[in-house]
C-alpha cells in the first residue's frame, strides 16, 4: 500500500468514526432524528428574543427545537429521572404550552413535543384535548392573577412545608 493509499484510508476510518460518535451523542442525548435549529439547553445559541404569542399570552424558550420528518418539534430537558406513573403532569402542560406558543409564534402544524428525563425520554402527542385542557389552565391563571385574593386550593401539609411562601401564608397547613 502506498503512503496516499495508507493515509486516505486512515482518513475515511477517522471520517467514520467521528460520524459513529456524533450518531451515539444524539442517541445519548434523547433527540429526535433532525435538524436543530434552536438550542437553549446548554445556554451556548440562546435566542436573541424568547418565542412570544400574542394571541394566547405566551412567552418563553423551549431547550431545543428540532426539525423532522413530522415537523419542529419542541425539546424539554429535566434533570430528574422519568417517573414509574408516568411524566409529571406539570412537566406534560409546560411542553405543551410550548408546542402552543412555537405553533403560533412560528407557524406550521406540531404533531407532538418531547420531555427528556435523566435517563430517558418520552414523546408526548400535542392533541387537540391537550391543547385546550392547557389553554383553560393558562386562562384560570390569568384569572387568578387579576384575582385580589387566591385561596389556597390543596389539603397537602408537604406543599406548605416547602413553600417559600409559608411565612407570610395565613393558609399554610401545619
Ligand atoms: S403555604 Fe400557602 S401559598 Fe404555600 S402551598 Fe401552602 S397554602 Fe399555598
Amino acid at each position: 500500500m502506498t503512503p496516499t493509499a495508507f493515509f486516505l484510508g486512515f482518513l475515511l476510518v477517522l471520517a467514520v468514526l467521528v460520524w459513529a460518535n456524533a450518531r451515539r451523542r444524539i442517541a445519548q442525548s434523547g433527540l429526535p432524528e433532525g435538524h436543530v435549529t434552536y438550542q437553549d439547553a446548554d445556554r451556548r445559541h440562546k435566542l436573541a428574543r424568547p418565542l412570544i404569542s400574542r394571541r394566547y399570552g405566551l412567552a418563553g424558550k423551549p431547550d431545543y427545537l428540532v426539525v423532522t420528518t413530522e415537523g419542529v418539534v419542541p425539546v424539554e430537558v429535566k434533570s430528574h429521572s422519568y417517573p414509574n406513573s408516568g411524566p409529571y403532569e406539570s412537566d406534560t402542560a409546560q411542553l405543551t404550552a410550548y408546542c402552543i406558543l412555537v405553533e403560533d409564534a412560528l407557524g406550521g402544524t406540531l404533531t407532538h413535543g418531547i420531555i427528556q428525563c435523566a435517563n430517558r425520554s418520552s414523546r408526548i402527542e400535542y392533541s387537540p384535548h391537550r391543547r385546550e385542557r392547557v389553554l383553560q389552565i393558562i386562562e384560570e391563571m390569568r384569572r387568578t392573577l387579576d384575582s385580589p385574593t387566591v385561596h389556597r386550593s390543596h389539603t397537602q401539609r408537604g406543599r406548605c412545608r416547602a413553600c417559600g411562601f409559608r411565612a407570610v401564608c395565613e393558609e399554610r397547613i401545619g
